[in-house]
């Protein structure tokens, strides 16, 4: 049921492959940060760091948490999850397109890595104009304000948030100094030249994903689509404790499983091991991830 990732049948090598093909290309890696090219478009993976999980936030299709009947394949740190926090930089021309922010002080001091990671990466956070998150949750969120109490994004023009997130962004104190820049944007609202938001309810209200074109192929930045990857592409079904609408999530996972599941599509997500970028493809009942 939870089979290992390791094991490759060796008739799906020629299949992975072409899925690889044209893709993002890796430009450059450093520690905490791994730059792709997406034709003329540059993506960045950033570190914002991780945070550890109990398995009991892992629930079954009948919506009970696991409690020491967890399949050992899923790795575990002192019984924990690790879950890698990334946020994705989309250079597109001259604009900086920055999608989640991470957590900065506001939670676990294994957080709050994201303005070294891209100074690591060599862009300057005033390079950033534009912020687009994926939902209001705080390691997605609150690192628009730096450690220091400063706006972590000096230069920031636009902050897109789901329109269904607006009441609840509204209600992050921490976060008051940015209404006059936050702009509501739906379903196929473009953030940038070659990116646009693709609705992906149920994880929080308004849980939106942005669709990267460029060099032929797209990369769908899918924010909590997946919070545990060594479960849930095997098993999809299975939903994590803090999704608002766990049947929404569950849908909207197997959909966009089923969407990315095709040649020149890939994935980015922001609880993916880090950088976090792959591709999908069908295993047994499930899917299985390939990092790029
Ligand atoms: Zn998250």
């Amino acid at each position: 049921m939870f089979a290992g990732t390791n094991g490759t049948p060796s008739s799906s090598v020629a299949a992975d492959f072409a899925r690889n093909v044209g893709g993002p290309q890796r430009a450059g890696v450093g520690e905490n940060f791994v730059k792709f090219a997406l034709g003329k478009t540059t993506v960045v993976g950033l570190r914002d760091g991780y945070v550890d999980m109990p398995p009991t936030r892992l629930r079954k299709p009948d919506g009970q948490p696991f409690r020491g009947d967890l399949p050992p394949s899923i790795p575990l740190v002192d019984g924990k999850f690790r879950l890698s926090v990334n946020a994705f930089l989309i250079i597109d021309g001259e604009s900086h397109i920055l999608i989640d922010t991470g957590a900065a002080d506001s939670w676990e001091p294994t957080l709050g890595r994201l303005l070294r990671s891209m100074q690591e990466a060599g862009v300057a956070p005033s390079l950033v104009d534009t912020v687009a998150i994926t939902h209001t949750h705080e390691d997605h969120v609150n690192g628009l304000v730096a450690a220091d109490g400063s706006n972590a994004f000096p230069k920031l023009k636009r902050l897109f948030i789901p329109s269904q997130a607006i009441p609840l962004f509204d209600k992050i104190d921490r976060l008051a100094r940015f209404r006059n820049v936050r702009v509501a944007i739906g379903e196929g609202f473009k953030i940038g030249p070659s990116s646009t938001a693709v609705s992906a309810l149920g994880h929080e209200l308004g849980h939106m994903a942005y669709e990267v074109k460029g060099g032929g192929s797209t990369l769908l930045v899918w924010g909590d689509t997946v919070h545990v990857p060594a479960a849930q592409f095997e098993r999809p079904e299975l939903t994590w404790e803090f999704d608002a609408d766990q049947d929404k999530a569950r849908a909207s996972r197997l959909r966009l499983l089923r969407r990315s599941n095709k040649p020149g599509h890939f994935i980015a997500g922001a609880h993916l091991d880090f950088p976090g970028v792959g591709y999908v493809t069908r295993q047994g009942d499930g899917y299985r991830f390939t990092p790029v």
